[in-house]
């Protein structure tokens, strides 16, 4: 009975030990999947996938991570890694000061600017943020885009959980512009051209933001490993592979 005791203890130890070469430990990569073509579900493999969900992929890999995608409501990210379910955040989210107080984030890895879709029939009278005073606009719930909506005077800001549901909201005419990050609404122009068949994309861009991936607050050493990684990526030119991969169509 010892001796088999004993038996099964060291094989377990000898199969972890031979195992420990190969096996990685998996970082739990919270992100918001409706914000193509950086994060969004391919309908067809039911995966997600985009810019965002390839490159922390690299990076991660670099590090000596594999990668789990948590789906999570873009305002539940930041708490989620307050509360410990989810290591990372790359989410398309946007450095800010205030967010920076909450959570650390890695260097910048892409840099957009906001923008705004409007009806076609609507693209003479609200060519510009100015113009939207007084008017209900369409946001994602904790976006940049929500806070500029906010800033403009009497503007009536309705929230949605999902980029989807605020584009849809312009279609049936419950708003009169979505605010959102320009390189989102224009893949939406470009990829969905039925649903945006009634659509303007008005040429502004305002407020230059940049992207960080985002790890709980004084998580030092994991932030370490993924700048590093970033660095190894960009050294590879990795980041300019997933770059022509999602934007170059
Ligand atoms: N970049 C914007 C932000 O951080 C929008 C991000 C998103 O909707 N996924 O608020």
């Amino acid at each position: 009975m010892l001796i088999k005791k004993i038996l099964i203890t060291c094989c377990a130890a000898a199969s972890l030990l031979g195992g420990a070469a190969q096996a990685r430990d998996t970082l739990r990569v919270g992100t918001e999947p409706t914000f193509a073509p950086f994060e969004f579900m391919d309908t067809k493999t039911r995966e997600f996938v985009g810019y965002d969900i390839d490159l922390i992929r690299a990076v991660a890999d670099k590090a000596g991570y594999d990668i789990e995608v948590v789906n999570m409501g873009f305002d539940a990210l930041i708490p989620g890694l307050a509360a410990g379910s989810v290591d990372v955040v790359a989410a398309g989210m946007t450095i800010t000061p205030e967010r920076a107080e909450r959570v650390d984030f890695t260097k910048p890895y892409y840099t957009v600017g906001l923008s705004m879709i409007v009806k076609k029939e609507d693209a003479g009278r609200f060519p510009d943020f100015k113009s939207l005073a007084n008017q209900p606009i369409g946001v994602q719930i904790g976006t940049t885009g929500a806070d500029k909506a906010r800033g403009i005077p009497g503007a009536r800001v309705q929230t949605f959980n999902g980029t989807n549901e605020a584009f849809m909201a312009l279609t049936v005419g419950h708003v009169s512009a979505v605010i959102h990050d320009r390189p989102v609404l224009s893949y939406f122009m470009k990829m969905q051209p039925r649903a945006a068949k009634n659509m303007k994309l008005q040429p502004v861009l305002e407020d230059s933001q940049q992207y960080g991936f985002a790890v709980r607050k004084g998580n030092a050493a994991l932030l370490e490993k993924l700048n590093k990684g970033l660095d190894a990526v960009r050294a590879e030119g990795l980041d300019k592979k997933i770059h022509d991969k999602w934007f170059a169509q």
